[in-house]
């Protein structure tokens, strides 16, 4: 069974490692700057799509609603040039990569063919990161940043290159195709309820079998977008006043992206320990909701 993975945690490791490792065991630590974070994120996201609450019960709701968001997200950005929180899936080795992208937008670039300069339409990865001060990110901030930018260009650019399969879909999310009957409700009647699904309506819309269909119908849709601009985009907002505090843009780096992900899998995969901040970056241990916890500092304790 392939480890599932989100491009923050990845990312994350290239913060600190062992504060990963920490979450995982005693869990996400809530701060008053993460929950602004996210309230800034569903804010813009609330400026562009209309959310749905609904009631999940089911390994099949659950996937449902991801490529219902997935579809969505996707027809805004036919008819707009922009959408935002649209979730990806992509595979990289044997780790399936799944996140929400903040925003996708339609940019025109310039390409020199022959003589040639023509002007071509792209999509363009951007993802916006909420500060809770006015000064601009550090540079190690940054590149956990980009990293995170890059994880996302990588998936969708999976998606748009037909090699994300309806397979990984089901395995991601667990919906055993072999227990189940392709015409019979995998959907919950309360996810349905939520979503105003009429009873009628229902083997239209959870059976196996058309649930398949709309991971087919979308991974269709994904694979028409405008080719990915290589540019990659970084924008950190001030949370109080939202004002714009710095501003990043880089390009999708092949080789830096492959030899971070191959490093971030060998700790997934158990082939090594975590690793901790070395002595330059220990700064970060100021700043850390697992420093009483951490094994790291227990040892410089001890002595
Ligand atoms: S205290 Fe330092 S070494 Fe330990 S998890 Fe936090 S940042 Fe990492």
């Amino acid at each position: 069974m392939p480890i599932t993975l989100g491009p923050s945690t990845i990312a994350s490791q290239f913060w600190c490692e062992m504060a990963v490792d920490l979450r995982r065991k005693y869990g996400e630590v809530s701060t008053p700057e993460k929950e602004m974070g996210s309230e800034i994120h569903k804010d813009r996201f609330l400026e562009v799509l209309e959310e749905i609450v609904v009631e999940i019960k089911t390994p099949g709701d659950r996937l449902h609603s991801n490529v219902h968001n997935m579809k969505v997200g996707l027809e805004l950005y036919q008819k707009e040039g922009l959408t935002r929180e649209l979730p990806i899936l992509a595979k990289f080795d044997s780790a399936l990569i799944m996140g929400i992208i903040d925003e996708i937008k339609e940019i025109e670039e310039i390409e020199i063919q022959g003589k040639e300069r023509i002007k071509t339409k792209k999509t363009q990865i951007v993802e916006m990161k909420t500060r809770r001060s006015l000064n601009p990110p550090s540079s190690q901030q940054i590149l956990r940043d980009k990293m995170q930018g890059m994880i996302y260009w990588y998936g969708l650019n999976m998606m748009i290159n037909k090699q994300t399969e309806m397979g990984d879909f089901w395995q991601v999310y667990g919906v055993d195709l072999i227990e189940n009957d392709f015409n019979e409700l995998i959907l919950s009647e309360e996810y349905m309820e939520s979503l105003e699904i009429k009873k009628e309506k229902q083997k239209e819309y959870g059976t196996l079998l058309s649930i398949g269909n709309m991971i087919n119908d979308t991974l269709k849709t994904i694979s028409k977008l405008p080719e990915l601009s290589k540019h990659i985009e970084i924008i950190y907002i001030h949370q109080k006043t939202l004002t714009e505090v710095h501003r990043e843009k880089y390009k999708f780096d092949e080789r830096f992206f492959t030899r971070g992900m191959k490093w971030a899998l060998e700790y997934w995969s158990g082939k090594r320990e975590p690793s901790s901040v070395g002595e330059f970056n220990n700064w970060k241990c100021n700043f850390c909701s697992y420093y009483t916890v951490c094994p790291t500092i227990h040892k410089k304790w001890k002595e």
